[in-house]
């Protein structure tokens, strides 16, 4: 039973005229409600202060408000601000490619609610919800975008909006998967722009950028210069996971 999708589930279900029960994102054993059993939960890594002011690493003690880390330091993005609910590790990367590959759709509502959490300050000072896009391509074979269905969760629950049409992938780029930092960076070089007649609504505003998750940085860096480029006041980066190497405390 475990190896039959959701949507098969459903239907097997409903042959059977009985309701079966969901099973665990991760390790598909049958629940309690949605998304993740106890045992998933507990195994799975939030990010909660004390972190890098910026970046949003989390430190290993507490060195003070605004200190910010020597990656911050030492190579600031573009982006104003990046937060992430949970760190990028083997049951958030279950969770990830499960939504990804619409394996689990129904995940979507908590992932969101995990990011809402951790870009409070984020979207208090926002305008505007901006998802990463994928390029046409890739989202008419995928049917959806795994970015906008997180980034409309974080907006409903904070009144915002959600812009779809203020970044367009303009290049077709190769997956980052197994890419050296540097050649993801070259791989979205110029892969994202803001269309003519989207450039009004970003022009001024103060946006959040999400995705599902910050790996080297490179594309969420590709699309906050095309904002900046087309007017945005400022860009802060939402993500639901992040790469996290241990964070270096200023000396
Ligand atoms: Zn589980």
């Amino acid at each position: 039973m475990a190896r039959l999708t959701d949507a098969a589930r459903t239907i097997f279900g409903l042959a059977l005229g009985v309701a079966l029960p969901q099973l665990c994102a991760a390790c598909r054993e049958p629940v309690e409600g949605a998304g993740l059993c106890a045992a998933c939960w507990s195994k799975l890594s939030f990010i909660a202060p004390p972190y890098c002011e910026r970046l949003g690493i989390p430190f290993p003690f507490d060195p003070g408000p605004g200190i910010l880390s020597m990656e911050a330091i030492a190579d600031p993005p573009a982006y104003g601000r990046a937060r992430a609910a949970v760190r990028f590790d083997e049951t958030a990367r279950v969770l990830v490619h499960a939504l990804k590959y619409g394996d689990r759709l129904d995940l979507a509502p908590i992932m969101g609610r995990w990011m809402a959490n951790a870009g409070r300050e984020l979207t208090r000072e926002a305008d505007l919800m901006v998802p990463v896009p994928l390029h046409w391509r890739r989202q008419w074979a995928r049917r959806f975008n795994q970015s906008a269905l997180l980034a409309e969760v974080v907006a409903k629950a904070n009144g915002l909006r959600v812009s779809y049409g203020a970044l367009k992938r303009v290049k077709a780029t190769a997956q980052q998967v197994g890419l050296a930092r540097s050649e993801r960076a070259l791989n979205v070089q110029g892969a994202f722009g803001v269309p003519a007649h989207a450039r009004a609504k970003v022009a001024g505003r103060r946006l959040v950028l999400v995705d599902d998750v910050l790996t080297s940085g490179a594309t969420l860096e590709a699309c906050t210069r095309a904002l900046l480029r087309a007017g945005a006041a400022g860009v802060d980066v939402l993500v639901f996971a992040r790469v996290v190497a241990p964070a270096r405390v200023p000396i």
